[in-house]
């Protein structure tokens, strides 16, 4: 406990709930000062991918701290930036050929769309409208929460947020009216589709098959709507391949990367955009460049941790460490599936979630239950944070099988505590 004058994110203090001190962390674990473990099921909010504190990541962050720690980047460069785009431009898709970096997922959205937006000012043609996906999450600045889902969330915000076009969530049979309604979109003329491939996160875990993503990207090239993939959370390996993208087999026009970039160890972001992208904004005017920068743009020290998670992915069996959990994760979800309470088990990869079936009580991300599950996991020396009636599980791929019964074993005990349904 702390009485730090903190304003803490998306926590409600009047409600004086418990907010625990960590002092380190191991791979999968996290110590309170006093020693005790608490296993991080979420790999803190979805950043940490080989788990805390990893040496390698460490020492790069140390070594470049003491060498050049910040260079202003509009005019300048520097080798670990350089020595990063090169990286993201081997691994990534091939038609991806330029990296602007910045400093938070949020920040890699709004850099998303103003390129977007830049591109069809620079081409002549006014085309500006959004077309996003219910239930959709990219952030929570005004430009990323006016393509996100709305709710309570960002009810004080709606006079601001601009005009979207939305289309459904294409839910399992019901795929059609997610392309026919993105299909209308474009032949609108729709400037950018931007959309979570695979999973839609924040919005409760939703998973959609790999053949409608796919359906999504060529229905916006025949229109020329540009496609942006928001990797944010499901790049990294999270759903079993290095990109959600890869599974479907395509490739966006502008990519969103943040959170794994590096291991989850300290912020930076990446937006990569494709030849024509970069294109549209090049030229002898000066007047035609792209307007974005950030302080910290493609901070040295960051750059130097990501280019460290780059050879951890390619000297460690990161795609057999991947399948293994993904196999752990199988096994775990089939167990849980006989409870009476739990509800549209799913999973991509990584990531395991499934529905609390709460009969009279209201669903919904401040529904009571969330709370109470989390104070309920939070006593079992568990990290988890339940969206609405939602529990899901996306541990950092180094967590051994003995940690991740843990897991599951504390939820086990919290249906067990819910009781049945019958
Ligand atoms: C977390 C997230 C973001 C926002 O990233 P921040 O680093 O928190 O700003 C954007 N898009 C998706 C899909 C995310 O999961």
């Amino acid at each position: 406990m702390t009485e730090a004058p903190i304003w803490h994110p998306f926590t409600q203090h009047g409600l004086q709930e418990p907010i625990p001190v960590v002092s380190h962390a191991e791979g999968a674990s996290l110590f309170r000062k006093d020693g005790s473990e608490v296993i991080d099921a979420i790999s803190s909010w979805w950043v940490t991918t080989h788990g805390h504190a990893h040496p390698r990541i460490a020492q790069a962050i140390a070594e470049q701290a003491s060498r050049l720690d910040q260079i202003i980047f509009a005019g300048w460069t520097h080798e670990p930036a350089e020595e990063l785009a090169r990286n993201l431009r081997a691994l990534m898709p091939n038609t991806l050929t330029r990296v602007f970096f910045s400093d938070s997922g949020s920040t890699s959205v709004e850099v998303a769309l103003k390129m977007a937006l830049g591109y069809w000012l620079h081409r002549g043609e006014a085309r500006h409208r959004i077309v996003v996906m219910d239930h959709g999450y990219h952030g929570d600045t005004i430009g990323t929460m006016s393509v996100g889902a709305r709710g309570a969330f960002n009810r004080a915000y709606e006079p601001l947020l601009f005009d979207v076009t939305s289309i459904p969530f294409p839910s399992p049979g019901a795929e059609q009216s997610t392309l026919d309604a993105l299909d209308r979109a474009c032949r609108e003329g729709a400037a950018a589709f931007i959309v979570e491939p695979l999973v839609l996160g924040a919005g409760g875990m939703l998973m959609y098959s790999a053949q409608t993503l796919a359906e999504m990207r060529r229905i916006c090239a025949t229109h020329g709507t540009l496609f942006i993939a928001d990797e944010v959370m499901t790049g990294w390996g999270r759903t079993g391949t290095l990109l959600a993208c890869d599974q479907a087999d395509i490739a966006p026009d502008i990519l969103c990367l943040s959170k794994g970039l590096t291991g989850g160890a300290i912020p930076l972001a990446v937006t990569m955009a494709s030849e024509p992208v970069f294109d549209a904004h090049l030229s002898i005017d000066r007047a035609r460049m792209f307007f974005h920068s950030s302080s910290y743009t493609a901070n040295p020290i960051a750059c130097a941790a990501a280019n460290a998670n780059i050879a951890i992915w390619r000297d460690e069996p990161m795609m057999k460490r991947i399948a293994s959990l993904a196999e752990r994760q199988a096994a775990h979800l089939a167990q849980l599936e006989r409870h009476s309470r739990v509800q549209d088990a799913r999973q991509a990869g990584t990531i395991a979630a499934f529905e609390v079936s709460i009969a009279d009580e209201p669903a919904g991300y401040l529904s009571d239950i969330a709370s109470r599950m989390l104070a309920m996991f939070r006593e079992r020396d568990v990290l988890l944070r339940p969206l609405g009636n939602t529990i899901y599980t996306m541990p950092p791929y180094c967590i051994t099988p003995d940690q991740l019964e843990r897991i599951y074993a504390a939820i086990g005990e919290v249906l067990y505590l819910l009781g049945d349904t019958r």
